[in-house]
């Protein structure tokens, strides 16, 4: 049966934001009770690290505390799945699963994930051209266009002085082009806190119909990606921001 319920509705601007990593109750907690109010919060349990000996995330245990907060809190929970077997352990937590970049080219995942009624954000791999990334989305297809969520996260390029290169073309492109839900991780694009809000701005300019931004209580002190993290400060002002312009994009912002 398909999912008639699109994870974005049409003119939503969708702000998703949370860490990098699920750390504690009291990290997620306090994300939650951030002033605007957050409703669809990301958080890596199983994190794809490119040192083995960085926090790997919390696994198991994520998803038990996951499961705790959802009894007392309402959220809609975005988190990305690594490997087919970690599918009915998540499937009582996610309302969106999130597809990295380091597994776009994972075609058996993406296979199985069509299986399944719940809407994928599909992030592009580092390098991979655009139709790539669309060739990727077919492996979802079962999904529906309306559950199948583009992510542009950035790209590899030449250029080292920012962690990858934002490619808004790729939205742009997207949007007009085919009838997927486009948007922007403008925190691993740009990979330092100081540019993310600016960048993700641009992103609604863009067309694109959401941000996903990495925020953190504490971000000095976060287990992953605390540079590019933005505090509930900057959050703040961030989406105060966004609310203010989305109508001048004919978009409503979804917080
Ligand atoms: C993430 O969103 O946590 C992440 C690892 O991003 P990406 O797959 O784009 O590198
Ligand atoms: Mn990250």
């Amino acid at each position: 049966m398909k999912n008639e319920t699109p994870f974005i509705d049409k003119n939503e601007f969708l702000f998703i934001g949370g860490p990098c990593a699920v750390e504690s109750s009291e990290q997620m907690k306090a994300i939650l009770s951030l002033p605007f109010g957050p409703s669809v919060i990301r958080g890596g349990i199983y994190k794809m690290r490119t040192n083995k000996n960085s926090f790997q995330g919390l696994g198991i245990v994520g998803i038990e505390l996951i499961k705790e907060i959802k009894k007392s809190h309402k959220l809609s929970f975005v988190t990305e799945i690594t490997d087919p077997r970690q599918i009915d352990g998540l499937l009582p937590i996610v309302s969106c699963f999130q597809v990295g970049a380091r597994n776009m080219y994972n075609y058996e995942l993406l296979k199985e994930l069509g299986n399944y009624q719940v809407p994928v954000i599909l992030k592009r791999g580092f390098s991979a051209t655009i139709s790539e990334w669309l060739g990727a989305s077919e492996y979802l297809q079962a999904l529906g266009q309306e559950n199948i969520i583009l992510c542009e996260r950035g790209v590899r390029s030449f250029d080292n002085k920012l962690r990858n290169l934002l490619d808004l073309g790729s939205v742009i492109y997207l949007k007009k082009n085919t009838a997927f839900k486009v948007i922007v991780d403008p925190s691993h694009a740009m990979g330092d806190r100081r540019y993310v809000s600016d960048a993700a701005v641009a992103a609604l300019a863009a067309g694109a119909d959401g941000i996903m931004v990495e925020v953190h209580p504490d971000p000095d002190n976060a287990l992953s990606d605390g540079q590019q993290s933005i505090g509930p400060e900057i959050a703040t002002e961030l989406v105060q921001k966004i609310k203010e312009l989305a109508p001048h994009f004919n978009k409503v912002l979804r917080v």
